[in-house]
């Protein structure tokens, strides 16, 4: 979203956003069945984040988006070290699911060096969730592929979507 004024709309509640406490969000949910979904790319109340179930995913995603160091400062999940300044050597998934009974839930929150994918214990089990469900009705969107490391790259219509992770949204807080 980037820039949003008073009339923009609370991606929660539907109201305009005004002048209170608000909380924007970068693109962080690829599928668009997902509840989640609105409040990628946008912004919500700061009261009505406050009291919703989905609170600690959605600022989870935020805080590794725009904490310090950003994401290239994330810890790899297979080697640990910082996952570095080059986007393209990277694999994450933010929010795959908001839903805790999804398979694709405990892969919410996974970044890793590309190349160290074949090294992480859950990699088959998450190529076999992935496939299972982003290839089903449930998912709508970008999907990761696998050739044979994992990527973001079309969306159905097969338009390459271009996630540039480094965006960050105004006005600055
Ligand atoms: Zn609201
Ligand atoms: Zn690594």
């Amino acid at each position: 979203m980037a820039l949003y004024h008073n009339a923009t709309l609370c991606a929660i509640c539907a109201g305009p956003v005004g002048t209170g406490a608000k909380v924007g969000f970068a693109p962080f949910v690829f599928n668009e069945n997902d509840p989640l979904y609105t409040w990628s790319d946008s912004v919500v109340h700061r009261a009505c984040l406050e009291t919703h179930p989905s609170r600690e995913l959605a600022l989870r995603a935020k805080e590794a988006l725009e904490g310090e160091g950003g994401v290239s400062g994330l810890p790899c999940v297979v080697c640990g070290h910082a996952l570095g300044s080059m986007g393209s050597e990277w694999f994450v998934t933010w929010v795959l699911s908001s839903d805790p009974h999804s398979p694709l839930f405990e892969f919410n929150h996974v970044w890793l060096h590309k190349a160290h994918f074949p090294a992480w214990v859950s990699a088959a089990r998450f190529q076999s969730v992935v496939d299972g469900v982003m290839r089903s009705e449930a998912w709508k969107g970008s999907t990761v592929v696998f050739d044979p490391l994992p990527s973001w790259t079309a969306d159905a219509s097969g338009t390459p979507v271009a996630i540039d992770w480094s965006r960050r949204l105004g006005p600055k807080h």
